[in-house]
């Protein structure tokens, strides 16, 4: 050890980073990271773990800051993964730091808080969302920044952002989340909860799931229906069924469910309705959404695919009907599905 380890401020992000883990409206799966900077060495969460566990076990890298900005500067190709920055004496796990690390290492705050926030989504999934955050968003320094994939093309459009003398301690990433940033981990908290409440959506109502309907479709088959309640909610109001049809709407819905959402088509059998939605690796669909009946999730399917196939229903609902939506590209979503850092990541999370 060289330095003595930051217990302090290391528990108060831990306490913090556990409260927004647990709460699937702002992080799903291996979703949202964290971080605190002492002095040139910068602590962020470890790529495919989960805040949810940060009390319970050390998911905290240490990365070289001045280097890993050094690096930035120069465009050096090595700031993408951020492992060479890494202090490996501090990480006797040999985690990998979050793949949005230089995002964090970009922001000059101390505490960055990244969030998928479903109200955020929500909003930043529209065509009009900028526009709806001006206002929602008036009495805060704010930055609206279009989508990027996550990771340094992200980092550098929020960098070059402040270059020019913004001063934004929250942004918020278009078809993604949310960051804010403040100097200590009760002042981010704090923010954080202040942006939520400014920007909270209503919720549609639906009804609930035909479950004896989805079992019966899918006696036999490789499903079966979703188990949490709100995962169905996509399927049971048109809207919202509508949206999620339309294509993918976020990163870590084509990380975790792969590209865009299978709906069924009535009187169709499940299994043909999989093998006929093939994903791109030719694997059968995690969950296939079965209109005014429910969600049906593969049997195979792991904690992340189900909190992600929640997520599409906790988005969805708390978009307005009508809104036109900003769909991720296909060239987009072709390379977060052939990005190493996911499939690293993926290959993690559990
Ligand atoms: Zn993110």
């Amino acid at each position: 050890m060289t330095e003595p380890y930051p217990e302090f401020e290391i528990n108060a992000l831990r306490e913090l980073s556990r409260k927004v883990g647990v709460d699937p409206l702002q992080v799903q799966a291996a979703g949202g990271n964290t971080s605190v900077k002492l002095g040139d060495r910068m602590w962020i969460k470890a790529s495919g773990t989960c805040l949810a566990d940060a009390c319970d076990s050390d998911l905290f890298v240490p990365v070289q800051l001045d280097a890993l900005r050094q690096a930035l500067l120069v465009s050096d190709p090595r700031a993408e993964k951020s492992v060479d920055f890494v202090e490996q004496a501090l990480n006797p796990n040999g985690l990998r730091p979050s793949i949005e690390t230089t995002v964090h290492a970009v922001l000059p705050q101390n505490v960055v808080v990244h969030v998928h926030c479903v109200d955020t989504i929500a909003l930043a999934v529209q065509t009009n969302g900028k526009a709806l955050l001006q206002q929602l968003l008036a009495s805060f320094n704010w930055l609206w920044v279009p989508y990027r994939r996550p990771g340094l093309p992200l980092s550098k459009y929020i960098a070059s952002a402040l270059t020019r003398g913004v001063d934004a301690d929250v942004v918020v990433l278009g078809n993604h989340g949310l960051v804010v940033a403040a100097d200590s981990v009760p002042l981010a908290e704090a923010l954080l909860q202040r942006v939520r409440d400014a920007i909270k959506q209503p919720v549609k109502k639906s009804s609930p799931p035909v479950i004896e309907t989805l079992s019966k479709l899918s006696k036999g088959s490789q499903y079966l229906p979703a188990e949490e309640l709100a995962t169905h909610a996509v399927a049971m109001d048109k809207a919202s069924l509508s949206i999620a049809a339309g294509g993918s709407l976020y990163p870590d819905h084509v990380i975790f469910l792969g590209n865009g959402t299978t709906v069924a088509n009535q009187g169709q059998a499940i299994d043909q309705i999989a093998k006929d939605n093939k994903g791109e690796k030719a694997e059968l669909p995690l969950s296939i959404v079965v209109p005014e009946v429910g969600v049906l999730m593969h049997k195979e399917a792991n904690d992340s695919q189900f909190a992600l196939a929640r997520c599409l229903s906790d988005v969805c609902r708390r978009v307005p009907d009508g809104a036109a939506i900003n769909y991720l590209e296909p060239g987009q979503v072709h390379e977060l599905l052939h990005w190493e850092a996911e499939s690293y990541r993926q290959s993690l999370a559990q």
